[in-house]
């Protein structure tokens, strides 16, 4: 009667991924290069394995997930599914809340359901040697760990604010064998670019990334992986939403809205886009992503061509963007700081299948602690996001007295994130207003290309 967690059996994880592409109303644009000409995916040879380039660009509803990932997956999935009863009834409200928990894999968060099957797709082209960029750690954690699995080396160009921030979490990607670099580092032409200019840059995604991908490009030995925004890494993330439905059809229950935190998308694709299969034939369902106000991508960036990188290394991707040299402010919530957005989540938010809401950080940690307190797991900064418009949801359910479902992906544990607790609970954590003035700078720079066809 009073079940709390819904658990899966591990012949249950999924056989497939889905691919959303299958489901949406318009195709995906092309990827363009800087001459807005499309990209030929083939291109893209130089940095990813084939299998991966082939996902990229697939319009297959499922695609098989190999034996040796779903054999690697077991090691934490099936992920539980939790009714949150006490932090419901703290709340006084009418509504269900229902939570899928993805802290419990071996690095703290849903990244290794990506790290995984990258590493093993390049481990079978033959390559030996990945770079990749992290912002709080958690990409670079989620592959060091899965490079140590398939016998692959890992160098990760680390954002130097949370390179400094976080030093635990460069031991874990040292304790997994990796090598960690700060970022802009001096190592690469981006990197010393940025330096010329800004001698004490903090550091950004997009910069990382720009190493990395130039690493990547210029030595032969040497692949690239990205842990968000790239349509082949929501696919991989499908494993939470696809687990998730089974548990809602064990509960005899089903969500009438599901929120996920928002940074590169593949943490809300993940969980959401299952679902969006049942939207897509005609099902009232509510899909919401949760972003910072501080990087408010989707809720206040242009739908446009852009790079994902800071250096413009990368192909122009149709997506919601602040503009490749926006440097958001250091909030906790690392994860969450990139200029741009998965192009599958900006298209559906583009067309309005998809709904967006912006967040100030301390909210969110207000969100945290009540969550802490009544459920007892402490969320990563970037899940507190999603927690915060969930527990908003139920609170608008009492003073309207209804009991919708309510369903979030709580997407990592907090337990490497105290220093950001600390800050708050001794009254220094602060809301960093809205960038207004960079952002608008940012946004001048924006490649002077048309999609082609829209
Ligand atoms: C990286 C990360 C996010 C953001 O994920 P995206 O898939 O890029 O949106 C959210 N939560 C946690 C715990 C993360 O590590």
């Amino acid at each position: 009667m009073s079940q709390v967690k819904i658990l899966l059996d591990e012949a249950e994880i999924p056989a497939n991924w889905y691919n959303v592409v299958a489901d949406m109303p318009k195709a995906p644009a092309p990827l363009l290069g800087g001459d807005g000409k499309p990209v030929n995916p083939e291109s893209l040879a130089a940095i990813f394995p084939p299998a991966i380039i082939e996902q990229e660009i697939s319009r297959e509803r499922w695609i098989p997930i190999p034996e040796p990932v779903r054999e690697i997956y077991r090691q934490w999935r099936p992920t539980p599914m939790f009714r949150a009863r006490r932090l419901e009834a703290a709340l006084g409200t009418p509504a269900k809340i229902y939570y899928k928990y993805e802290g419990g894999s071996p690095a703290g968060s849903h990244k290794p359901n990506t790290s995984v099957p990258q590493a093993y797709y390049n481990r079978q082209a033959g390559v030996r040697r990945i770079a990749t960029e992290t912002g709080a750690g958690q990409w670079g954690s989620a592959l060091a760990m899965a490079g140590q699995m398939f016998g692959i080396e890992v160098r990760v160009y680390m954002v130097r604010v949370s390179y400094e921030q976080k030093p635990f979490r460069r031991s874990m990607m040292e304790a997994w064998g990796a090598e960690v670099i700060a970022s802009p580092s001096p190592r690469t032409n981006s990197g010393r670019h940025i330096l010329a200019q800004h001698p004490d840059s903090t550091g950004s995604l997009g910069i990382a990334i720009s190493e990395a991908v130039e690493e990547a490009a210029t030595r032969a030995d040497t692949n690239y992986a990205l842990g968000s925004v790239l349509n082949h890494v929501l696919l991989h993330q499908t494993v939470i939403g696809l687990e998730a439905k089974k548990q809602f059809e064990k509960a005899g229950d089903y969500p009438d809205v599901i929120i996920a935190c928002c940074g590169g998308g593949s943490n809300f694709g993940g969980v959401a886009f299952p679902f969006f299969a049942d939207k897509a034939a005609g099902k009232n369902v509510r899909l919401i992503a949760v972003e910072p106000e501080s990087c408010p991508t989707l809720t206040r960036g242009h739908y446009a061509y852009d790079s994902g990188d800071t250096a413009g290394l990368t192909p122009l991707m149709l997506m919601y963007t602040l503009g490749r040299n926006f440097v958001p402010p250091s909030i906790h919530a690392g994860g969450l700081r990139y200029h741009g957005d998965s192009p599958l989540v900006s298209q559906l938010h583009h067309e309005g299948l998809v709904e967006a809401i912006a967040v100030p950080q301390r909210a969110t940690f207000q969100a945290g602690l009540m969550f802490s307190r009544t459920e007892g797991i402490i969320p990563a900064p970037e899940s507190n996001h999603a927690v915060r418009v969930a527990i908003d949801e139920a609170l608008a359910c009492k003073r309207s007295g209804e009991g919708k479902t309510i369903f979030f992906n709580l997407s990592g544990h907090g337990n490497f994130d105290m220093a950001a607790y600390d800050s708050f609970l001794s009254g220094k954590l602060e809301d960093s207003s809205y960038p207004a003035h960079a952002i608008e700078e940012a946004l001048a720079e924006l490649p002077k290309v048309k999609a082609p066809g829209r």
